[in-house]
């Protein structure tokens, strides 16, 4: 018998709305009740937790590990350690590799890479077309069956709405999330920043609220018309939350996330051209900031994520309209979160912001994660909400630098991420 006794921590397990002072047991790689410890005399592994959270693993659900096809950007295991060092026990990784994950066999190739290298759980998403073009259905059924935990074409979205909502009734027949990057290609163009006072002032294309309101709209139409789940990855504009806001009030099964970049910044910070400012969805107004903020707060956006996006710096290091959309998160989602959410704007309180990372994930990809039930297996996130600490990339696990957070002074931060009974990381 291996056994780990946490002391003394603040637990928080939303799945069963706990929160109190407690000892954390683990017992062989699960969450035990303290009866299970028989042998007093066994070796006990004792963690002092007092002063810390003691939290489910965290889930992110929308990361880009980039293998197969871009390790020079981030592989399967540097992925995962920068998720342990960013408090991740679990993480859902997109399917825009190459080959894209529209297939079982690269399907098969990520679940088998990722039980050899990985050091937290990672749960491949399939695509929902063929190579993510949009035109021809993905095989959903064998996707499924090849253990994706959702469907999406995340880096691109399906624009035909007859194929979209096929997708979903696929989808639907196999029990499977369908997640949906929201861009209108008609309304964007080629947009590259919030299209606004400072695209104009820039003279840099722009990239209108509208080509995600449109998406978002059709998604609330479908999911209604198809009596399934939708979810909108990324929401950036203060219409999205409220076509969301409304949708979900009317019963239809519409959710949303969030990243932290779309509260942490706005787009006046593209004036200095850095590519790292660059992403899709773009930075958005300061209304639109407000609104995401309020829908966190009020529930509408349920989901917090990092659309951890790994490019190298040659690729970065180019004229803004040339370089890619994206930034690595992994590593300072939480920080921003609890320093943003709770400590700056006081929106949601810890509980709820726990729950935004474990309950609320699982629950809409159905998946074996985000509880300390006893049974459920041991990962587990221990998180010091007061510790102040500065985001230095060049001590980031992540394979890539592109963070426009470098230097940013933070409060709040995992301090230890364990999986299955097991520490990955610790500060
Ligand atoms: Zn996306």
């Amino acid at each position: 018998m291996s056994a780990t006794i946490i002391r003394n921590g603040r637990v928080i397990d939303p799945a069963n709305k706990r929160d109190e002072i407690a000892d954390l047991v683990i017992v062989d790689g699960r969450i035990a009740d303290k009866s299970a410890i028989r042998n007093p005399k066994s070796e006990i592994e004792e963690i002092d937790a007092k002063g810390l959270i003691i939290a489910p693993g965290l889930t992110d659900i929308h990361v880009h590990l980039r293998e197969p096809g871009f390790s020079h950007k981030e592989t399967i295991e540097s992925g995962a350690h920068a998720a342990a060092s960013g408090g991740f026990t679990t993480v859902v990784c997109m399917p825009n590799t190459s080959p894209a994950a529209d297939n079982p066999s690269t399907i098969a190739w990520i679940r088998d890479r990722a039980a050899a290298v990985a050091c937290v759980n990672v749960l491949p998403a399939g695509a929902i077309s063929k190579n993510l073009a949009g035109e021809e259905l993905a095989p959903i059924g064998s996707l499924a069956q090849a253990g994706v935990v959702a469907i999406t074409d995340d880096g691109h979205c399906v624009q035909s709405h007859e194929v979209m909502r096929r997708a979903v009734e696929y989808a639907r027949m196999v029990g499977l999330p369908v997640l949906d990057h929201c861009q209108d290609y008609n309304l964007v163009g080629n947009g590259v920043v919030h299209e606004g006072y400072w695209s104009t002032l820039l003279g840099l294309s722009g990239w209108p609220a509208a080509g995600e309101e449109a998406m978002v709209m059709r998604n609330i139409l479908l999911a209604e018309l198809c009596d399934h789940h939708i979810h909108c990855q990324h929401i950036t504009t203060a219409g999205s939350v409220r076509l969301i806001r409304e949708a979900r009030a009317g019963g239809v099964k519409i959710s949303g996330e969030v990243c932290p970049h779309h509260i942490a910044l706005s787009d006046e910070a593209i004036q200095n051209f850095d590519t790292n400012y660059k992403m899709n969805p773009p930075l958005r107004s300061q209304a639109d900031v407000k609104a995401l903020l309020e829908g966190i707060a009020d529930g509408t956006l349920s989901i917090l994520c990092s659309d951890h996006a790994p490019h190298a710096d040659f690729e970065k290091e180019v004229e803004f309209d040339a370089a890619p959309f994206g930034i690595i998160g992994l590593e300072t989602e939480l920080g921003l979160f609890i320093d943003l959410l709770i400590h700056k704007h006081h929106k949601i309180d810890i509980a709820r912001l726990i729950a935004m990372y474990t309950v609320e994930p699982a629950r809409l990809l159905k998946i074996d994660a985000g509880t300390l039930s006893v049974g459920a297996r041991a990962d587990v996130t221990l998180i010091d909400q007061e510790l102040e600490w500065t985001a230095r990339v060049d001590q980031f696990q992540s394979a890539s630098r592109n963070s426009p957070f470098d230097g940013w002074k933070l409060k709040g931060r995992a301090v230890q991420t364990i999986v299955g009974g097991k520490t990955v990381w610790t500060l």
